[in-house]
């Protein structure tokens, strides 16, 4: 047997841009994770909203060893039949016409930006350049994405930056109509802001800035990255809204925890992509492609999505019932299964706490910022690990109130 890794192992080989959690996970199943001392954790978290099925979902450990034993990988020299049936499925279920895979959020969203200015440069001449995005959005850690991202903390250190890209506050349809012209290329925004604190958009912000781009020849981009996958009560948020974008990126629960993600367009968007300008050399792999085929698969069926609200309702009602008790928070915000729950001003910075005392309970969440616990549980979860996982959030928060 080979020695023991503990947590001070990480400090001692791994980069230190992360502060990982003091327990290491060995196992999952459904919605329960245990360490390495076979301690048992409710998990609220769901990977921070990719494993939309839980751990180990049967179905997804089917499609992956299926996929393991017959194609791994043949680049994008050759296609494969897993990603033709994904794309297929995709453009099937959604306003898309064309897919274009890659391996995670972040170059989604850097294809999506690329795209953007490609088709503008290609109708319009390379003096429309400009993409707009909004103040404390999240779009991935390349260094367009990060400068496209509206959180300066992100690019710090990095400069110098890609140019033209401008930031306006979230939700705030005036700003952005002072800022969309004919230079602008693309509008890029999260349904729900994630990682900002869940802050979802205005059903009339996201109106606005549809109309705005077909007023100004923009292209309009959802990053659905997180809200993406059943996670918001529908397979996209924009289904909920009612408000179409020419392109949609995605990745997290794509793959239901297998490294996958997506840009989806309309064919005459993606033709700007003609042969040679884009590529990935793993995007749109067998393996991947199977997993998330299956995860797309379950995730869309009708009582998937009806029980990420009746789930919804029940954690929105438990929380309300802590919060009646503890006074921790200020406010439940969010859709479906991603809930931000805003801290009261008395415990302003504080969310890194709770988790703490939430993890020496057995139950882990998230953060979004300094100020907001998030929950992005399974959209499966059990309902009863929702009511186990509550009755040990009620602990955590007692004994972070009390202390
Ligand atoms: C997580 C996230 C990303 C980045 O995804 P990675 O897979 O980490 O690159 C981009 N946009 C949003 C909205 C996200 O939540």
């Amino acid at each position: 047997m080979s020695h023991a890794v503990t947590r001070s192992t990480y400090d001692e080989v791994m980069f230190p841009n992360y502060n990982p959690a003091g327990f290491i996970p060995v196992r999952g199943q459904g919605s329960r994770v245990w360490d390495q001392d076979g301690r048992e954790f409710i998990d609220f978290a769901g990977g921070i909203a990719v494993n939309g099925l839980g751990h180990c979902h049967p179905e997804l450990v089917a499609a992956l060893t299926e996929q393991a034993g017959k194609l791994w990988h043949v680049s994008n020299v050759f296609t494969n039949e897993p990603v033709l049936r994904l794309a297929e499925r995709l453009t099937g279920l959604t306003f898309a016409e064309r897919a274009f895979f890659c391996n995670s959020g972040a170059e989604a969203n850097e294809a999506a930006f690329k795209l953007a200015r490609k088709y503008a440069a290609d109708h319009y001449g390379a003096a429309k350049n400009e993409i707009i995005s909004c103040r404390n959005a999240f779009h991935g850690r390349t260094l367009f994405t990060v400068t496209v991202g509206g959180q300066p903390k992100y690019t710090e250190g990095f400069g110098p930056v890609p140019e033209a890209v401008r930031h306006v506050p979230f939700n705030d349809i005036a700003a952005l109509e002072a800022m969309v012209s004919e230079r602008t290329c693309a509008v890029v925004i999260e349904p729900v802001q994630g990682e900002g604190g869940v802050m979802p958009a205005d059903k009339a912000y996201l109106e606005a800035a549809r109309r705005l781009c077909d007023q100004h020849g923009a292209l309009l981009i959802f990053d659905e990255v997180q809200t993406g996958m059943g996670r918001t009560g529908s397979l996209y948020a924009y289904m909920q809204y009612g408000v179409t974008p020419d392109i949609l990126s995605s990745a997290k629960a794509l793959g239901g925890g297998f490294p996958i993600g997506a840009i989806l367009t309309t064919a005459k968007v993606a033709s700007s992509f003609v042969v040679g300008t884009h590529g990935s050399t793993y995007g749109g792999n067998p393996l991947a492609s199977a997993v998330a085929l299956r995860a797309v698969d379950i995730i869309s069926r009708p009582e998937v999505l009806a029980g990420v609200t009746a789930r919804h309702d029940q954690l929105v009602a438990g929380l309300a019932d802590l919060n009646a008790r503890h006074k921790v928070f200020r406010e439940v915000r969010g859709m479906g299964l991603l809930l931000g729950c805003v801290l009261q001003e008395a415990y302003a910075g504080r969310s890194r706490d709770i988790l703490r005392a939430a993890e020496a309970q057995g139950v882990m969440v998230l953060v979004a910022g300094a100020d907001v616990i998030r929950l992005a549980p399974s959209l499966v979860i059990d309902p009863a690990d929702i009511d186990e996982g509550l009755r040990r959030f009620d602990t955590a928060l007692a004994n972070f109130a009390g202390a």
